[in-house]
């Protein structure tokens, strides 16, 4: 049996008759950047996904950056975040000249360390930004707890959480903004790069719309620089089909999870704190490569997410950061193997994989 990793094929023949002629319009209206059907797509996300505020951007990078322009996040100030995330967390802090002040997570949920945030804190740290790796949550209502104790402003990385929750609320609504990726393997992906904002208010929500769009009042007054962080509107038509399956898939991928962690109960799997919606299904294992290796031959293709956590990135070290404590993060990254947790799996699929993931361990 042959199981891929991610199967974008299989969605695609699920939703082409829809899709083609959602471009077709795109190109016939001409509304190619923003306009009303990036703004038909704001309104269906926030919906769908929960919130009051939000704009659709480039990518999920760039909703991080602007997030953090619009909240007044500048050269000097630090921003504390989670050691272990995807690059573009740490690169977005470094981009609007704030510090990052990395802290090691949970090694049970992998979400940031609260204790560790609070310990952190500076004279100088002005925001936190918790990632809700993998699709689980992290604790909000305790992070919150700690940014109103210290005057902290928040931002949720919810690239990889759409439609998680904790306790009914969405991921994105407990902060003052939380940032999404549309990047195609990301739960709710488009054809191309797009990202997303999820404001707090309306005022902020109107900050970033500037700040992604020159700074502009007016189409030749510019308030302030900023630069060019639009949404295309094909992309936005593309996303607005696939939100009506998005419910649907994200059921599967917590279906599918479930299996695992049946099967897996002897296993270190990952431990939810409100609704994981499973962007990733990791364990752990001791003889990663070999694992991996035979794994492939019975045809199951696996990732790494993520090899080399921030702190150990050559990157890192040609930018100010502070670096706290990160053994547990360290640790588990050489620990992490993430199985196929793709939607479109055969329950047939799921199990050839829990069969030959127990013959191995
Ligand atoms: C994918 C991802 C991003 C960046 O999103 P892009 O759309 O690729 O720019 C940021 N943070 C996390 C945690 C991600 O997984």
């Amino acid at each position: 049996m042959k199981i891929p990793f991610l199967n974008l094929d299989a969605q695609y023949q699920e939703i082409k008759d829809e899709v083609l002629p959602a471009i077709e319009s795109v190109l016939e209206s001409k509304k190619f950047i923003q306009g009303s059907i990036c703004e038909e797509f704001a309104g269906n996300f926030l919906k769908v996904h929960g919130g009051e505020f939000g704009i659709g951007c480039s990518n999920g990078t760039s909703a991080i950056t602007l997030a953090l322009r619009a909240l007044g996040i500048k050269q000097g100030d630090e921003v504390i975040t989670v050691n272990n995330t995807f690059f573009a967390t740490v690169e977005a802090i470094v981009e609007v000249g704030a510090t990052p002040v990395l802290v090691d997570c949970y090694e049970d949920t992998y979400g940031i360390n609260e204790e560790e945030v609070e310990n952190a804190i500076s004279e100088k740290t002005k925001c936190i930004i918790p990632v809700h790796l993998y699709g689980n949550p992290c604790d909000m209502p305790s992070i919150m707890k700690i940014a109103n104790k210290h005057n902290l402003k928040v931002i949720e990385d919810c690239a990889q959480a759409h439609l998680a929750s904790i306790n009914g609320q969405a991921v994105g609504t407990f902060g003052d903004a939380g940032t999404f990726s549309f990047y195609p393997g990301k739960n709710l992906g488009a054809y191309g790069d797009a990202g997303f904002v999820i404001t707090k208010t309306k005022e902020l929500r109107d900050l970033v719309e500037m700040y992604l769009n020159h700074g502009r009042t007016e189409k030749y007054e510019h308030e302030f620089m900023a630069g060019n962080y639009r949404m295309d509107g094909i992309q936005a038509a593309i996303l607005d089909i696939k939100l009506k399956y998005i419910e649907k898939w994200t059921n599967r991928r917590i279906e599918i999870a479930k299996k695992y962690d049946a099967a897996f109960s002897n296993l270190k799997t990952i431990k939810t704190n409100g609704k994981c919606v499973y962007h990733l299904y990791t364990i752990e294992v001791d003889n990663r490569e070999s694992f991996m290796n035979s794994l492939k031959e019975k045809g199951i293709s696996t990732g790494i997410h993520y090899p080399i956590t921030m702190s150990n990135q050559p990157a890192i070290k040609t930018v100010n950061s502070v670096i706290n404590k990160t053994e547990t993060s360290n640790q588990i990254s050489s620990r992490l193997v993430s199985l196929p947790i793709c939607p479109y799996l055969k329950d047939e699929e799921v199990d050839y994989v829990i069969t030959n993931v127990k013959e191995l361990l």
